[in-house]
Parts: structure tokens; C-alpha cells; sequence
């Protein structure tokens, strides 16, 4: 059953492309209000055209400085999906600081930053709210050339459980999504070697990767009252890859 958000204003970011674009489209089609959050201006013109409605932000997630001109003033928001993140691969010995510091910018400290704008204006208003962050299986496990990318979203672990526990007395409930490779631009990319994709697909024992609608499902399923006492936690959505 497809939740109802029709009275909810919703902060999804990365909803220009993949995963954070159809979350988008999937919670304007239930009713919410969305406010999308990208760094690519067209396509927040196109989604606003696919979704009539839409309030768009353009903002670099990983400039803390306009993050908070572009977002400190966004009003209301009951339910918050922090999606955007950047894949951006390098073996360990050869990772620099420029790839660690834009990956953690964007990928953990971003969430922290859009979280804390968010979660005031729920504590202030007193109404009950909803994160949901997009981590990944990676949180658990690791491939050559991840350190940075999987230590990001390791990271995403404890920020989830620790806002969990600090926001929870506020009815603020915050959950992870933590999919397997799905094929969006950033899946793609990241799985570009047919041989490593190939010995990669093997391993999930269902012998695929996740559909961005099985991500969509499960980020809607924790935004609702369905997952009403669920915090601190996470969803695989991995084709049962960590059972493996
Ligand atoms: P895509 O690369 O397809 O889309 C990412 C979106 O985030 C784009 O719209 C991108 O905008 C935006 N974004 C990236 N950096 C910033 C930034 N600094 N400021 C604002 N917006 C930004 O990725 P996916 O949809 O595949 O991934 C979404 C999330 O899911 C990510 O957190 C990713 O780590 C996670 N994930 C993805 C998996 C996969 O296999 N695809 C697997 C597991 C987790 P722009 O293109 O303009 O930069």
C-alpha cells in the first residue's frame, strides 16, 4: 500500500538524478509537498516540469557556507530523505585528501548540516518527524578502491543511530536505507567493470542488484507511520548480498 503524505512538506536532497529524483517524484504522486535539493539546475527544471509544484534548491551540499544561506531559512519540513552523496573512488594508498574531504563533506557532514536545519524547526514547532538517510551496504562490507566511499557510509551508521537517540525524545525518528548497487549513473559507474560486475552479481544470492523502486519503497515504508516505532536502524536493500 502506497503511504499517504498529503499535508507533509518533504526535503529530499540529490533529487536531480537516480535514486533522489524518484524519491521525489514518488512522494510529490503521495500527496507531500516537496522541496528538491540539487547542485544541477537543469535538472531541477525538468523535475519541476514532471512535477508541477516542486520547490526547487540548487546548492552545492558540500559548501557548508551555502548550505546554510540556500537552506537555513526553508521553513517547515516534516520528512527529510538526505540522498545526495558522491562515489568517488581511489585505492587506499593513493587516496587524497581533496577525494576524503569532498567525500566526507558531501556524504556525512552535509547530512549533519541539513539534519540540524531540519530537526530545529521540528523541536520548535513540536511536531513528530521522519529522517531517512541513504547509505549502503557498504556500510558493511568493501571492495578495492571503496576506503573513503565505504567510510563514508559507515560513518552514516553512527550519525544515524546517534541523531536517533538525541532526537528520539522529540518523536523524530531516523532510519538508513543501505541498497546494493543499483544502476543510476553513480551504479553504473561503479560497477563499470563487466568482470567485477559479473563476480559482483554472482555473489547476491536473488542474482541481481536492487531496482531504484526497491530503494523508493523501503525510503517511503520508514517516512511513514508504518515503521512508527522503528529508529536507529537500517534497511538492506541488497538482494540478500550480506547473507552471502
Ligand atoms: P546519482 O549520482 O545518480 O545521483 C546523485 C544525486 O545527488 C545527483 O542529483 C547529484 O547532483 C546529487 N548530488 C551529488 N553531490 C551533490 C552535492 N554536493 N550537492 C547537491 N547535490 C549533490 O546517485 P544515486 O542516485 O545512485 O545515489 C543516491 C544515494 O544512494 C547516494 O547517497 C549513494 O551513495 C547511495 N547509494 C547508491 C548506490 C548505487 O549503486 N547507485 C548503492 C548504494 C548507495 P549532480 O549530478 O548535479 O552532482
Amino acid at each position: 500500500m502506497k503511504p499517504n503524505f498529503s499535508g507533509l512538506r518533504a526535503l529530499v536532497t540529490g533529487a536531480g538524478k537516480g535514486i533522489g529524483r524518484d524519491t521525489a517524484k514518488a512522494l510529490h504522486a503521495s500527496g507531500a509537498k516537496v522541496v528538491a535539493v540539487t547542485r544541477t539546475n537543469a535538472d531541477l527544471v525538468s523535475l519541476a516540469k514532471e512535477c508541477p509544484g516542486i520547490e526547487p534548491v540548487c546548492v552545492d551540499l558540500g559548501d557548508w557556507e551555502a548550505t546554510e544561506k540556500a537552506l537555513g531559512g526553508i521553513g517547515p519540513v516534516d520528512l527529510l530523505v538526505n540522498n545526495a552523496g558522491v562515489a568517488l573512488l581511489q585505492p587506499f594508498i593513493e587516496s587524497t585528501k581533496e577525494i576524503f574531504d569532498r567525500s566526507f563533506n558531501v556524504n556525512v557532514r552535509a547530512v549533519l548540516q541539513v539534519s540540524q536545519i531540519v530537526a530545529k524547526g521540528m523541536i520548535n514547532r513540536g511536531v513528530a518527524g521522519s529522517i531517512v538517510n541513504i547509505s549502503s551496504m557498504v556500510a558493511y562490507v568493501t571492495y578495492p578502491g571503496l576506503t573513503t566511499y565505504c567510510s563514508t557510509k559507515g560513518a552514516i551508521t553512527m550519525l544515524t543511530k546517534a541523531m536517533a537517540m538525541e532526537l528520539g525524545p522529540h518523536k523524530i525518528r531516523v532510519n538508513s536505507v543501505n541498497p546494493t548497487v543499483v544502476l543510476t549513473d553513480m551504479g553504473k559507474k561503479v560497477s563499470a567493470d563487466p568482470k567485477f560486475a559479473k563476480k559482483l552479481l554472482k555473489r547476491h544470492p536473488l542474482r541481481k542488484f536492487a531496482e531504484v523502486e526497491d530503494v523508493v519503497n523501503s525510503i517511503l515504508f520508514l517516512l511513514s507511520d508504518s515503521s512508527a516505532s522503528t529508529t536507529g536502524s537500517g534497511i538492506l536493500v541488497d538482494s540478500g548480498y550480506l547473507a552471502s
